[in-house]
């Protein structure tokens, strides 16, 4: 008895607590690039499509900006990014994360904001809040950069797979039985902000993928032709910014604006040699 109790346990620990285990192999993959083990147990095509869904009830509720020189700048690097990724998955013979992506773009009327963020399924969003900080283009891809590694490297199905075996909050197991954002359409009539929170919207990411993101931001806004040495200088004038305030995900999860600053600048180098602007971006 003690003895199966034994080996139960260490299955446990081998599924839940290493991703290493042959059984659950399937639903072990790694994080593009880094190379990172990821449980995914959610499948990202569900995922995709409440992200979808969501993204439509945001352009409904939310006053956006549109015709304007911002929103097409944003459209442009954005589309940078994305010949970016997939030309340079294409040039290692390896599949291309974004394949099933279905890339949009808006600008969201709020100076107060000072955020972006990208859903699943490459659904983006930047506020005319953080346009004071990114202030060129160089900066704003970064700050897009950052938000789109997170959709790329799958952080969300990820953090719901995680939230599903730890069984913490039932927003996860919702998702997956497509529960939880009709329930809350029914009960509470819309409630957008709390389905921008099951995606890790206005949420911190863990630690590791903050850093992820990072990182897989700098090399794709490198990839796409953009200055990423402009990283350092937006997290300066973002630090300014958030003096005595809470600051937006992409900050919170960190130890220190100044720690984040050192990382980007060991960082920066190695990525603008490894990484140059690939193909013919148009
Ligand atoms: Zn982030």
């Amino acid at each position: 008895m003690n003895k199966i109790n034994n080996i139960n346990r260490r299955k446990f620990l081998e599924v839940f607590g290493g991703c290493s285990c042959g059984l659950i192999i399937a639903s072990c993959t790694a994080a593009p690039i880094t190379e990172r083990k990821q449980l995914k147990l959610i499948p990202e095509t569900t995922l995709n499509r409440q992200a979808a869904q969501i993204y439509e009830r945001v352009k409904a509720k939310t006053k956006l900006s549109e015709g304007n020189k911002q929103l097409d700048e944003i459209k442009e690097i954005g589309s940078r990014i994305e010949q970016a990724v997939s030309l340079y998955f294409e040039s290692k013979n390896l599949p291309d994360p974004t394949h099933n992506f279905q890339w949009e773009y808006i600008l969201v009327d709020n100076d107060k904001i000072k955020n972006a963020w990208c859903m699943p399924g490459g659904k983006i969003a930047v506020y005319t809040g953080i346009l004071k900080i990114t202030k060129n283009k160089h900066g704003l891809a970064v700050v897009m950069g950052h938000e789109i590694a997170h959709a790329v490297a799958k952080h969300s199905v990820e953090r719901a797979s995680r939230a599903l075996i730890l069984n913490v909050g039932t927003a996860a197991l919702d998702i997956f039985t497509g529960g939880a954002l009709s329930n809350t359409q029914r009960t509470t009539g819309v409630d957008v902000a709390g389905m921008l929170r099951t995606f890790g919207i206005d949420n911190p990411f863990g630690r590791k993928q903050e850093s992820e993101a990072d990182y897989l931001g700098l090399i794709f806004s490198s990839l796409a032709g953009y200055d990423i040495r402009e990283s350092t200088k937006i997290w300066e004038r973002m630090k300014e910014s958030f003096k005595g305030q809470e600051p937006p995900e992409w900050m919170s999860t960190h130890p220190s604006s100044a720690r984040r600053i050192e990382t980007l600048k060991n960082w920066i180098p190695e990525i603008i040699i490894n990484y140059p602007p690939i193909g013919k971006i148009t």
